[in-house]
């Protein structure tokens, strides 16, 4: 029988009459949500929706006082379902996580146990995290293109926003997969960190970020994983090799689509959107244990480590689209 904890340590986001406030507090864990799984997290990651959350986005979060964190990897304290017993490592990404759900930026959640996932024989409690939501959407972009046939063989594969937390991660595995990965980046300081992590190619974002009327463009990639969206996505759809695909996943760049079905109808381009939040337990689960064995990459090169009271800080670079690679935040 544990001891259950009279206190835990959280990022708390309240609103005032003068905006979003942001600090560390020590919490009374009678504040989390019901949830038949308390855990103690050890480790959370930054993604791009905790620095939403954290300032006020209602698409993301609705109620306040908060606590962001869509990703956390901790140790089970108590469980009231069969399935999870006291002392199992285990990770939390996603769902309602740090949405409208107190989240990952605390060293204590309560949560579902349909939401938890057991860390696979393989991977550390930091390990997991160094990837978090942002690397397991990346492994959820490549087996998709793999779902759909597209191999080495085909030629290269192109990534957008290269040095974010799902773009660095995203090189990474498609390397390890045997991939010649082009790397597309605005960063000119970040060319040897890319190659450092398998990108054979770099090229300047401005090259996939084209005014481009004509409907299809010469093609010069097999597949792409974009996180960016907008132009970029459009000139990527229009820059694809015959029965090439795009494993769009992200909205940096912009919203809109300004396409014709040609590509799609004369060249055979799949479009494969990527949703990490909706994504079946199954999938998860086995996409875990592959990021824990044969897709297993080291990505300690790009990921910084801070805490809590750091968090402040890293939540306005990212929101800024200041950030290099990936931030770890080690809660505990
Ligand atoms: P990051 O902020 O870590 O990285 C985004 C990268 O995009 C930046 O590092 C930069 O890379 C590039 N970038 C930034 N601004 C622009 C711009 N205006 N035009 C072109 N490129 C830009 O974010 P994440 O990697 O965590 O997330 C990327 C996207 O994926 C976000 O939109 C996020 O919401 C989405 N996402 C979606 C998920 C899903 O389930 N579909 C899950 C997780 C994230 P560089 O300088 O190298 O070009």
């Amino acid at each position: 029988m544990s001891t259950y904890p009279q206190s835990y340590q959280a990022f708390y986001v309240e609103k005032t009459a003068e905006g979003f406030k942001r600090s560390v507090q020590s919490l009374n864990p009678e504040a989390l949500p019901q949830g038949e799984v308390l855990i103690e997290v050890h480790y959370s990651s930054l993604n791009y929706k905790d620095a939403l959350s954290a300032s006020g986005n209602p698409g993301v979060t609705r109620n306040y006082p908060h606590t962001p964190g869509i990703d956390a990897a901790g140790v089970v304290l108590h469980s009231s379902n069969d399935r999870f017993q006291q002392g199992d490592e285990v990770i939390v990404t996603s769902y309602d996580l740090g949405m409208n759900t107190w989240g990952g930026f605390a060293d204590l959640i309560r949560i579902p146990a349909a939401w938890v996932v057991p860390l696979p024989k393989g991977l550390s409690l930091k390990e997991s995290m160094m990837l978090g939501t942002a690397g397991l959407t990346a492994a959820m972009s490549l087996e998709a293109l793999l779902e759909n046939g597209i191999t080495p063989e085909m030629g290269a594969v192109v990534v957008s926003g290269a040095t974010g937390g799902v773009g660095s991660a995203a090189v990474a595995l498609l390397a390890k997969a045997g991939f010649k990965v082009i790397a597309s980046t605005g960063k000119a300081n970040a060319h040897d960190m890319l190659k450092s992590i398998g990108a054979s190619e770099v090229i300047n974002r401005d090259e996939l970020n084209q005014d481009e009327k004509r409907p299809m463009i010469k093609p010069r990639f097999a597949a792409a994983i974009d996180t960016v969206g907008g132009k970029t996505l459009e000139t990527i759809i229009k820059s694809l090799n015959v029965n090439g695909a795009v494993a769009a996943c992200g909205l940096v760049g912009g919203a809109d689509l300004q396409l014709t079905v040609f590509p799609f109808i004369l060249r055979g381009i799949r479009l494969l959107g990527i949703d990490s939040e909706k994504y079946s337990y199954a999938k998860r689960v086995a996409l875990w244990q592959k990021l824990a064995t044969g897709w297993k990459v080291d990505l300690s090169p790009i990921n910084r480590e801070i805490g809590l009271t750091e968090l402040e800080d890293a939540i306005a670079a990212i929101l800024k689209g200041q950030i290099q690679g990936h931030v770890l935040v080690k809660v505990r």
